[in-house]
């Protein structure tokens, strides 16, 4: 019997968040999250979805690849992209991320950092973030997956006010974090009405909220480490459109 994942979408965008922002790339956004950070504008694959077998999958992942295969070869297909929601909390994902790799795809996750990530085939590219104290689940980061990350891997910090940056400025230079791998910044973008979720946390009381602008210059100030990245879906599209 076909195992299966429950799906948000499979949909061809550009990757729009990390070092490989810019490229071709098919997201597979898989439903469920247990984390409620405060600023998440993907509430709704917490719980839509639908069951999808592997094979299903596979297939669409094919059909959408299939235009850059035919045009430029199968060593430049588009990127592939777990997403959730927590793509960890389905297990079976990782063989199909495996499959993918085998395939000759450039596989990225995205994790909330909270779940082990030690299992992943180690040609995936992980991006794991490391909440911050804005976000409500700062102390969901899981620690021990520092020791796990390899100089292809990416740390994200989603920052919305002061106290994470001073945090993050604290947390990289503790962990040495830049001598691991590229670490990446991003701002959190103020939530639509429609996107805030009932069940988000509530920024701790207490923290001040910090522009776009004031963050990136105080990275440039402390000569800080990381680069510095807009969410380029929402330049591009509407902030709260899905499939892109
Ligand atoms: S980890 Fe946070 S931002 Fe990511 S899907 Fe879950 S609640 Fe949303």
């Amino acid at each position: 019997m076909s195992e299966t994942l429950v799906v948000n979408e499979i949909y061809l965008s550009l990757q729009g968040e990390s070092t490989f922002a810019g490229l071709p790339c098919i997201f597979v956004r898989l439903t469920a999250c247990n984390l409620r950070c405060s600023y998440c504008d993907t509430a709704y694959a917490f719980t839509e979805g639908s069951k999808q077998t592997v094979q299903d999958m596979l297939a669409e992942i094919h059909r959408l690849a299939a235009p850059f295969a035919a045009r430029i070869g199968e060593h430049k297909l588009p990127l592939v992209e777990f997403t959730g929601g927590e793509p960890l909390l389905q297990p079976n994902a990782l063989p199909l991320m495996e499959d993918l790799c085998d395939e000759g795809f450039t596989v990225l996750i995205e994790t909330s950092g909270a779940h082990d990530i030690s299992k992943l085939d180690p040609r995936v590219r992980r991006i794991m973030d490391l909440k911050c104290p804005s976000s409500g689940e700062v102390q969901r980061n899981r620690w021990e997956n520092l020791r796990h990350l390899k100089p292809t891997d990416e740390i994200k910090f989603v920052m919305g006010t002061r106290e994470d940056y001073e945090w993050a400025k604290q947390i990289i230079a503790e962990h040495k974090l830049d001598t691991v791998c590229p670490l990446l910044v991003s701002w959190v973008q103020p939530l639509l009405p429609e996107q805030q979720d009932k069940s988000l946390k509530k920024v701790p009381a207490g923290q001040t909220p910090i522009s776009r602008l004031e963050l990136a210059e105080r990275i440039i100030a402390d000569a800080l480490p990381v680069r510095f990245q807009v969410q380029m879906h929402k330049v591009i599209w509407a902030p709260d459109q899905r499939g892109v």
